[in-house]
């Protein structure tokens, strides 16, 4: 089988790879063209535009930033639309919002095209140990028809209904709980160091009597270091989902007062910090104006 995938950014280099592992042919496409050499070495072949990627591909993934650079590969002479074949299947694993989701349906319907939202729980070195877990919505037939490749990338692909935004909503909410977790720590953390305790202490605490999980081990870590470069998710982008979040917040009139907290929370941070952090640098912010360095 022929796939074709679209975006080589921290995430979608490693997926890509292990996609290239299953054996299929892959072509691939990424704006800035030098980024594909790494998989071009390992057998992919480099596509001119988004068109030629898709052309007799029976899938194509997608993993870009956000709605403005997924957007910028549909349309036009070069577009995906117009390179993926009738019956074939469109798998967007991106974070992106609820509107492009239900735009993407309609856009590939139009052409009888197929489409899934797949978004996916893990960072780059999650995705290059194909270990991440994938939420996916759509048509079944077409969950089953992508479920060997979604399977040999990620290490649990959870359904969770039959219209593909379904999948986005539960990963914008998945995320904001992430980020929780990241505004509570640093909270805390602050109050904590402040009294006088070690921060990597008070972590080894939390998650050997509470929350023994990655969220809080991996990003715990991090803030008591106080290590947040290099980034596995910058701040910028954890700002785009908590913003999708509150804008399918506002279209389900749903209340979620703590999501403005940490939105504000974390536009002080890349203020202060720069755009290359990673978003629990939150906790840095935190820790200054609770007075401490
Ligand atoms: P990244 O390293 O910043 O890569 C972004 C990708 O999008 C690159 O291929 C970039 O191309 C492309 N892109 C950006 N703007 C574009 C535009 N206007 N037109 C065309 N292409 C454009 O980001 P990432 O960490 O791989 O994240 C990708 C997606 O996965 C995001 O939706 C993110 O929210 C989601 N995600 C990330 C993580 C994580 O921990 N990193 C975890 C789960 C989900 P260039 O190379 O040319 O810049």
């Amino acid at each position: 089988m022929r796939i074709g995938f679209l975006g080589l950014g921290q995430m979608g280099t490693a997926i890509a790879a292990n996609l290239l592992r299953t054996g299929n042919a892959l072509t691939v496409w990424n704006r800035s063209a030098e980024r594909a050499a790494p998989l071009v070495e390992q057998g992919a072949v480099l596509a001119a535009n988004p068109r030629a990627a898709a052309d007799k591909a029976a899938i194509v993934f997608s993993m870009l930033a956000d709605d403005h650079a997924v957007e910028s590969v549909l349309d036009g002479q070069d577009g995906l639309f117009q390179g993926l074949a009738q019956g074939a299947l469109h798998v967007s694993l991106s974070t992106i919002s609820i509107g492009l989701a239900d735009r993407l349906v309609a856009g590939h319907a139009a052409r009888d095209q197929r489409y899934l939202s797949a978004p996916v729980f893990g960072r780059p070195d999650v995705a290059a140990a194909a270990k991440l877990s994938i939420v996916v919505a759509g048509d079944p037939a077409d969950m089953d028809h992508a479920a060997p490749l979604l399977s040999a990338i990620g290490q649990r692909v959870y359904r969770v209904g039959d219209k593909p935004s379904m999948a986005n909503l539960v990963k914008l909410g998945g995320n904001f709980m992430i980020c929780a977790a990241i505004e509570a720590m640093a909270e805390a953390m602050a109050l904590v160091r402040k009294g006088g305790v070690d921060g990597q202490r008070f972590i080894e605490v939390m998650t050997g009597a509470l929350f023994d999980v990655p969220v809080y081990r991996n990003y715990g870590a991090m803030i008591a270091e106080d290590r947040f470069v290099p980034a596995g998710f910058t701040a910028p982008l954890g700002f785009k989902d908590l913003r999708l979040a509150g804008e399918a917040a506002e279209a389900e009139r749903v209340a979620m007062p703590l999501l403005g907290v940490m939105r504000d929370h974390l536009l002080e941070t890349i203020a202060r910090d720069g755009e290359a952090v990673d978003w629990s640098a939150i906790g840095r912010t935190l820790a200054r104006r609770a007075g401490l360095d």
